[in-house]
């Protein structure tokens, strides 16, 4: 019986080690995520300023076109300036002229609104690049350092199994069973010490005649409290 719950106790420390470093590879795969969801909220931020800068810019030359042909149509109307023959016509054509002026002032005004909008905006792209450069160069260093980290502890993890496969193969199947499902559902301690007459797992005083049967090691005891496995310290 000792020797089964030595075997246990080994591989409890081993499952142990496993958990942990897998809980390590999460983190490096968290971490590389983390750059890749951290690249793309800022990609996703510059295609949308390049949407907004398109449109602007489409804007803009329409307002252009717009301003040429009202300056072609003053240009034309005061091409007819020497024609004119009448004080009133004269009148006439010269509130025109002021009415397409006034509409070029306006139109210019308005090129000049967007020519601004779109500066703005391409300062704000410019800096979004250079975070994303930032992160992209982060990410590839890190990134690098990540991927071998993950390297080393995937050949970690496969000693580790290894070994524990060998130790599990000298246990019996229901006891290895009864091992594995305490273990799951014990946060990661199927094995708990028994000391003092309390369990260590729970913290639960032992009924005495146990702890007494747990000093002879003669038939595997539990926890009445967590149905842990219990063993003593025997140089304790
Ligand atoms: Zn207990």
């Amino acid at each position: 019986m000792q020797d089964q719950l030595n075997l246990l106790k080994e591989l409890q420390e081993i499952d142990q080690e496993i958990g942990t470093i897998e809980a390590t590879r999460k983190g490096y795969r968290d971490e590389l995520a983390g750059f890749e969801a951290e690249a793309a909220r800022v990609q996703e931020m510059l295609d949308q300023l390049n949407e907004e800068i398109g449109t602007l810019q489409q804007e803009q030359a329409q307002l252009g076109q717009e301003l040429l042909k009202e300056r072609d149509r003053v240009a034309k109307v005061e091409a007819r300036m020497p024609e004119i023959q009448t004080q009133k016509e004269y009148v006439a054509v010269l509130k025109e002229i002021d009415a397409a002026k006034k509409a070029n002032r306006d139109l210019e005004e308005q090129v000049k609104a967007k020519q601004q909008e779109i500066a703005a905006l391409e300062e704000d792209r410019l800096e979004k690049d250079g975070e994303l450069s930032r992160i992209q160069e982060n990410s590839e260093a890190r990134g690098a350092e990540l991927n071998e980290l993950l390297g080393e502890s995937e050949g970690q993890l496969q000693q580790r199994s290894k070994t524990r496969d060998s130790v599990a193969a000298d246990l019996p199947v229901a006891l290895l069973r009864k091992y594995q499902t305490l273990f799951k559902r014990r946060g990661g301690l199927a094995l708990a010490e028994a000391r003092n007459g309390a369990c260590l797992g729970c913290n639960m005083q032992l009924p005495p005649q146990q702890f007494n049967k747990l000093l002879r090691v003669d038939e595997l005891e539990t926890c009445p409290h967590c149905n842990r496995i219990l063993f003593v310290e025997q140089d304790a």
